[in-house]
C-alpha cells in the first residue's frame, strides 16, 4: 500500500486525507493541535471553521452554490458533512460548527486507511509523497521548508485585497481606457471624478465602518501598503496626490479634465473583472458596497471580491506550483488549501480534493486532470495559474472567472446558461475523477 503524508488537519488536509484513503492509500495525517494552536483555531477538532459558520450560498445560480454542487458530485467529505449539519440560514449553507467538526473528526479517526498523528511537523521529507495543507497562518513554516521553491517574492505573508468589479456591470459612458504617461495603452480603466465627487468620496471613505480586526492583523500596515481609509484620514488631498492623482492621463473627447482619477486594472486574460488599484481596505462589506456604488460609473457595480487585509500565507501558484498543485522543484510534494492562493472555506476544500486526485494520478503515472474553465474548479485553477497580474491576491469563486458567453443576454439568463454549461462539464469530469474509487 502506498503511503502518503498530509500536514494539517484543516479543511483542505482533511478532505485530501479522506479522498486518498478512499483510493486505497495509507494516509498519515499530522495535526499540531492541541499541542500547538494557531491564532485562529479554538478547538482540537479537524476541519474547524475558524470564523463564520456560513459556507455561503447554496443556490445553484450563484457561483458559491455551483462550487458546492460540483464538490458533492466528487463526494467531498467536508461539503457532505456541511449539508448533514446544516442549520437555518436562508439561502446560505450555515452549519452547526461543533457537530460539523466533531463528525468530521470521528469519520477520519475511524477510517482504517488513515493514521491521525497529533504532532507538530518541523521539517518535511521532500522525497516522500506529501500534501502540505498548513493553512493561512503558516508563513514561517513554508519559508523554513520551501525557501528554495518560493525565492524571489513568491511567498506572501498577508493579503491586501482591493475590491474587484465585474467589468460588464460598469457604466462605460463614465469611464475610459488609458495608462498614465503612455500613449495608446489600455492597461487601465479610468474613472474621472470632479472636485465635488472626489470630496464626497473621501468623506464617505473616512466615515465608513471598519470590520472587526483580529489582534494578529493589527500590525500589518506599513507605508507601502495602507488601507485606503487610513490614507484618506491623513488629509483630504492625500488620495488625490497619490493613487488617485489626475496627472499623465489624456481625457478623451467628451470628458472634462479630472480632479482625481480612480483606476481599475484587468485581473484575468479575458478582462471580465477589474481590480480597483490601491483600494485595499478594512471597511465592512456593506460599507464597501455603499462607498463603491456612490461613484457614478460604479452605481450598478457587481462586486465579485471585496477588499480586505489579513495575515494570510500563500504562494504565487503560477511560479511555484505545477498545474496539478505539486511544487515545480519537488513533484512529490503538493500544496492544498488557502496556501495555494484560493480564498475561503469551500475553495480551500476544493484544492484539498484536487491535490489528492492529482497526487493519485501522479503516483500511478497518469497525466493530471485538466479541469474545464467552465466548471468552478477549472475556473479557479485558471485564475491561479493563468492570471495576468504580478501581484496575485487570494481569490474566491465567482462567475467573473468563467469564460464569458457570446452575445448580449440578460444577467439571469446568462447565469442559467453558465450553470447548464458547467453541469455538462462537471458530469464529464466526474467520470474521470471517480474512475479509481
Ligand atoms: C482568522 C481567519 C478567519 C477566516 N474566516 C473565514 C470565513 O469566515 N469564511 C471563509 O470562507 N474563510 C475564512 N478564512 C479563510 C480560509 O478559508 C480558512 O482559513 C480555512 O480554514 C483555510 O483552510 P486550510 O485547510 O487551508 O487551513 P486551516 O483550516 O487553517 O488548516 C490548517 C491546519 O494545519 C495545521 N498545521 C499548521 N502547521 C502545522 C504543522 N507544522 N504541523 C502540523 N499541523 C500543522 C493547523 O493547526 C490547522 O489545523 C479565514 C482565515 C483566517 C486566518
Amino acid at each position: 500500500m502506498n503511503e502518503v503524508i498530509i500536514v494539517g488537519g484543516g479543511l483542505a488536509g482533511t478532505e485530501a486525507a479522506y479522498q486518498l484513503a478512499k483510493r486505497g492509500y495509507s494516509v498519515i495525517l499530522y495535526e499540531q493541535r492541541p499541542k500547538k494552536m494557531t491564532e485562529a483555531h479554538k478547538t482540537d477538532m479537524l476541519g474547524e471553521l475558524v470564523c463564520s459558520n456560513s459556507l455561503k450560498s447554496m443556490e445553484i445560480t450563484n457561483a458559491h452554490g455551483l462550487l458546492k454542487y460540483e464538490l458533492l458530485q466528487y463526494d467531498s467529505l467536508i461539503i457532505g458533512q456541511a449539508y448533514q449539519n446544516r442549520i437555518a440560514g436562508g439561502k446560505a449553507l450555515v452549519v452547526d460548527r461543533k457537530k460539523f467538526s466533531r463528525l468530521i473528526t470521528e469519520i477520519i479517526e475511524k477510517e482504517k486507511n488513515i493514521t491521525l498523528k497529533r504532532e507538530i511537523v518541523g521539517q518535511i521529507d521532500k522525497n516522500k509523497s506529501t500534501i502540505v495543507a498548513t493553512g493561512p497562518l503558516s508563513g514561517e513554516f513554508l519559508e523554513n521548508n520551501f525557501a528554495d521553491s518560493v525565492k524571489g517574492n513568491n511567498l506572501y505573508f498577508y493579503d491586501a485585497i482591493s475590491p474587484t468589479i465585474l467589468t460588464e456591470s460598469i457604466d462605460f459612458t463614465r469611464a475610459f481606457w488609458g495608462s498614465r504617461y503612455i500613449e495608446d495603452d489600455n492597461a487601465y480603466l479610468n474613472i474621472p471624478l470632479s472636485k465635488e465627487e472626489y470630496n464626497k468620496l473621501v468623506e464617505m471613505i473616512k466615515n465608513a465602518e471598519k470590520a472587526n480586526v483580529h489582534e494578529f492583523d493589527k500590525e500589518l500596515f506599513f507605508e507601502g501598503c495602507l488601507p485606503v481609509e487610513e490614507i484618506a484620514r491623513r488629509g483630504d488631498n492625500t488620495l488625490r496626490f497619490g493613487l488617485m492623482k489626475p496627472v499623465g492621463i489624456k481625457s478623451p473627447e467628451g470628458f472634462e479634465k479630472p480632479y482625481a482619477v480612480i483606476q481599475l486594472r484587468r485581473e484575468n486574460r479575458e478582462g471580465t473583472f477589474l481590480n480597483m488599484v490601491g483600494f485595499q481596505t478594512q471597511m465592512t462589506y456593506t460599507e464597501q458596497k455603499r462607498v463603491i456604488r456612490s461613484i457614478a460609473a460604479l452605481r450598478n457595480a457587481e462586486i465579485i471580491r471585496y477588499g480586505s487585509m489579513h495575515r494570510n500565507a500563500y504562494v504565487k501558484a503560477k511560479n511555484v506550483l505545477s498545474y496539478n498543485l505539486s511544487l515545480k522543484n519537488y513533484p512529490n510534494v503538493f500544496f492544498a488549501g488557502q496556501i495555494t492562493g484560493a480564498e475561503g472555506y469551500v475553495e480551500s476544500t476544493l484544492t484539498g480534493l484536487i491535490a489528492a486526485i492529482q497526487m493519485d494520478r501522479y503516483i500511478k503515472g497518469k497525466p493530471p486532470i485538466e479541469f474545464s474553465q467552465n466548471t468552478p474548479s477549472g475556473a479557479l485553477l485558471n485564475y491561479l495559474f493563468f492570471n495576468v497580474t504580478d501581484n496575485i491576491q487570494p481569490m474566491n469563486i465567482n462567475f467573473g472567472l468563467f469564460p464569458p458567453l457570446e452575445g448580449k443576454i440578460g444577467k439571469k439568463e446568462r447565469r442559467e446558461q453558465m450553470v447548464k454549461r458547467a453541469k455538462w462539464w462537471i458530469e464529464k469530469q466526474k467520470a474521470e475523477i471517480t474512475e479509481n474509487i
